[in-house]
């Protein structure tokens, strides 16, 4: 018989040049224990009532732990460095104690006490699991993985990391921008832009000497890449052999429709992210006391779960006061009118699954928005093809329904025939986690 597994996207990529045998595979057998602690909380948002907030009210600084999994999935983990601790010697930790201390600073000069503004305490976890790809808010914390040490770094390492993961939390508090279509970009743009301020303020630097990159440092030495992302020429932040080519679009005309991470939110938030980048630079001075304080006004005040581009450049330009003018054309230079509604794409849900098919299995998302995808042959005469058979018997993807995102979550899709089913890492089913394992990570098939 033939090759049951049809190559593609980046694990084919990663698993050709001799990446990631552990990394992909690894990561959707941690997704299984990811979801079934959230299946122990009825509602985050809810545990996030319960968390402590700073014990001195006033201008105190809100107050940071950082705890560690100790490469398991256990969160939050044994508490290490408090805010006020001393350096602990482990990188991960005082990386992320450095970052967390520069992201609650940044929103405390926007006048804004922690990411609800009431001075909850920040609770971030570093070495979950093993090999893990990936950084996340999960409604409650923050989430930090060591990387596969092939291709990934720590993502502890870049502070726009921090940042990033905190500007989702902020977010979640104001706005609540839903994580799909335009709104998830837009959502994913804003986590984006608080990187950058924290970045560049710790940095120092004003709007010209910036680099306006994300995730500069994630990828290790080898990797053709500047960088995950750039703020001023998305789609140009890398071009790899092994990785691929960054696929950001920086205008509307290169919009792109997709339901693979949650309808591009980790693609299309480049055409944002290149608005701010241009108001940015024609307000002048930071991006934090500039540009970044009318993007945080219009986070904060009247937009909603659904507000598509043209709804947040119109609340942009309200916020902006005498930049009314430069921010507008800010917008209008990525193909963007204020106030005229745009495009929205929403996520689709399963159907009817169909004998005789081959199975495609795909990962999306993440922090990094990258892909990989493989396909069996589930008439496949060998063991995995027989394996991925049962697997797939056991499960009714008709019943299937998505149930939201967390930010920066993976997004499993399984297509068979004419039927797809797209599900968070959070719904998967016992089942669809060992298949999406089986199939994602037989890198030496
Ligand atoms: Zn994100």
């Amino acid at each position: 018989m033939h090759c049951p597994f049809v190559p593609a996207y980046l694990l084919e990529r990663l698993a050709a040049a001799g990446h990631g045998a552990g990394g992909p595979g690894r990561t959707v057998e941690v997704d299984a224990r990811l979801r079934a602690r959230r299946a122990s909380l009825a509602d985050p948002r809810r545990a996030q009532v319960s968390l402590p907030t700073s014990a001195v009210p006033g201008d105190a600084a809100p107050a940071w732990q950082v705890h560690t999994a100790g490469g398991t999935a256990r969160l939050p983990g044994d508490l290490v460095r408090p805010a006020g601790g001393p350096e602990s010697g482990d990188a991960a930790v005082d990386e992320a104690a450095l970052g967390l201390t520069e992201s609650l600073a940044l929103l405390a000069d926007l006048g804004r006490s922690s990411y609800d503004g009431r001075g909850a305490t920040v609770v971030a976890t570093v070495h979950y699991e093993r090999d893990y790809d990936n950084a996340f808010w999960n409604g409650t914390q923050l989430v930090f993985g060591d990387g596969d040490g092939r291709v990934f770094d720590r993502f502890t390492k870049p502070i726009d990391v921090l940042g990033h993961e905190l500007g989702h939390a902020l977010t979640q508090h104001t706005a609540d921008l839903a994580y799909a279509g335009q709104a998830g970009a837009l959502n994913e743009s804003v986590s984006d832009v608080v990187g950058a301020c924290v970045r560049q303020r710790h940095l120092g630097q004003d709007v010209s000497e910036a680099d306006w990159l994300v995730g500069v440092g994630l990828f290790l030495p080898g990797v053709q890449a500047r960088a995950l992302r750039s703020m001023a020429e998305p789609g140009t932040a890398y071009d790899d052999p092994v990785l691929g080519r960054d696929p950001q679009p920086g205008h509307m005309d290169d919009y792109v429709d997709t339901d693979d991470d949650n309808g591009g939110v980790h693609i299309n938030s480049g055409i944002p992210n290149k608005a701010f980048h241009l108001a940015a630079t024609a307000i002048g001075g930071t991006a934090w006391e500039g540009a970044g304080r009318i993007w945080f006004t219009a986070l904060t005040s009247g937009i909603g779960p659904q507000t598509d581009f043209a709804g947040f450049a119109e609340a942009c330009v309200a916020a902006a006061g005498q930049h009314a003018t430069a921010v507008a054309e800010a917008w209008q230079q990525v193909g963007v009118v204020a106030g005229r509604g745009g495009r929205t794409r929403t996520v689709g849900g399963a159907g009817a699954a169909g004998p005789g098919w081959p199975l495609t299995v795909r990962r999306s998302g993440g922090y990094a928005g990258l892909v990989s995808e493989r396909t069996v042959d589930l008439d496949g005469d060998d063991e995995v093809a027989a394996r991925a058979r049962r697997l797939f018997e056991a499960v009714d993807l008709e019943a299937l329904r998505p149930a939201g995102q967390h930010p920066d979550a993976f997004v499993y899709t399984f297509a068979c025939g004419p039927v797809t089913a797209r599900l968070g890492e959070q719904d998967l089913t016992p089942e669809l986690v060992e298949l999406a394992r089986l199939v994602l990570g037989a890198d030496d098939r």
